[in-house]
């Protein structure tokens, strides 16, 4: 097992390990009092596959279970609201806690919820997906959807706890596992050449290393930049094309496939302004290549660039792009928005 620990406005552990699960219920009697309740937030499927084994876990602690439809379009103002009401039929206290048992959608809106009901109570993430143990479980971004777009009601709220048993993902399908693959292999891309490299033998049998390899870069920067100010746009790579893919295909292309093209129009975008040699771009593709993800797209340079700038939270005549120098190191770049869509241009070329 590896323990990485978080140092941000709240001080909290990410345990990574094999078979951890049924170490919950310590956990918590070690963190919180003994009459601390737990209300565990979960979806219909984690729930059917791992309902009894978290039951287990926590033997002996007053429980209660909040479950909704697995589902990006859960994650919406009507389902917080049914949780929060939740919570308070249940009576739950400041002293309890919510613990997020699933993916990104789970962690997203429990953590929302946990961020304020009651100005804000504990709670505990339990990352189901690859996705989420190395990317939304770690660093208090939680959120809800507006019909206005993804994400658009949120706040920044640090998780007590962090416990990823890896033998959780086991039942992940190869596809929702490879779309995970896509932000870990960005975290390559972007900060570590050596896990970037590591990446060339398979992941899923043990995971292990890589998941942390993951947690420890968001760690550092989380720790730099919590509130998204500064460093933290770095993990944003590949991601402003990938917003531009998502919103054209009406979310039908996943997030990780959209990253995965995204991070190739990135890397290709700037090897054609010169920044950095073109094998990036080309080992990039390979990679990708390797874990069955897409390093195309069939929408035009146009179409992404009017759906990536149509981004609510995007403000001013520049956009901040995240473009890789080499292997291991991406830079913040900024360009005119009316320079994006020459930028893709770029980008899609295939020479
Ligand atoms: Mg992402």
């Amino acid at each position: 097992m590896k323990t990485i620990q978080v140092r941000a406005s709240r001080q909290y552990d990410v345990c990574i390990g094999k078979n951890i699960l049924k170490d919950m219920g310590e956990r918590i009697r070690s963190l919180f009092s003994q009459e601390t309740r737990i209300a565990v937030v979960t979806d219909d499927t984690v729930n059917r596959l791992y309902g009894d084994a978290l039951a287990q876990a926590l033997d002996g602690i007053d429980a209660v279970k909040f479950v909704f439809p697995a589902g990006e379009d859960s994650k919406s103002i009507a389902t917080y609201s049914a949780l929060l009401e939740f919570l308070a039929q249940h009576q739950l206290t400041r002293t309890d806690a919510i613990l997020a048992f699933g993916g990104g959608v789970v962690g997203d809106l429990a953590g929302f919820a946990a961020a304020t009901y009651l100005r804000g109570i504990p709670f505990i993430q339990v990352p189901t997906t690859l996705l989420a143990a190395v990317d939304s479980s770690v660093g208090g971004k939680t959120a809800v959807d507006l019909a206005a777009g993804k994400n658009l009601c949120g706040a920044f709220w640090q998780p007590h706890l962090v416990l990823c048993d890896y033998t959780l993902l086991d039942t992940l399908s190869d596809e929702i596992f490879a779309d995970g693959m896509a932000e870990v292999i960005k975290y390559g891309v972007m900060r570590d050449a050596a896990l970037f490299q590591r990446l060339h033998q398979p992941v899923r049998p043990d995971p292990e290393d890589v998941i942390a390899a993951c947690v420890a870069i968001k760690r550092d920067i989380v720790e730099e930049d919590e509130r998204d100010c500064g460093v933290r746009a770095l993990l944003n790579f590949g991601h402003t094309a990938a917003h531009g893919i998502e919103l054209c295909s009406n979310y039908q292309i996943s997030h990780g496939r959209a990253v995965a093209v995204g991070m190739v129009i990135a890397s290709r975008g700037a090897c054609k302004l010169g920044l950095c040699q073109g094998d990036v771009a080309d080992r990039l593709c390979e990679l990708l290549t390797q874990y069955q993800l897409p390093i195309r797209c069939d929408f035009s340079p146009r179409q992404l660039a009017q759906a990536a700038l149509s981004d609510k939270k995007r403000a001013g005549d520049t956009i901040t792009l995240i473009l890789p120098e080499e292997m291991g190191l991406c830079v913040p770049y900024k360009i005119s928005v009316s320079h994006l869509e020459d930028f893709f241009w770029a980008g899609m070329e295939e020479n």
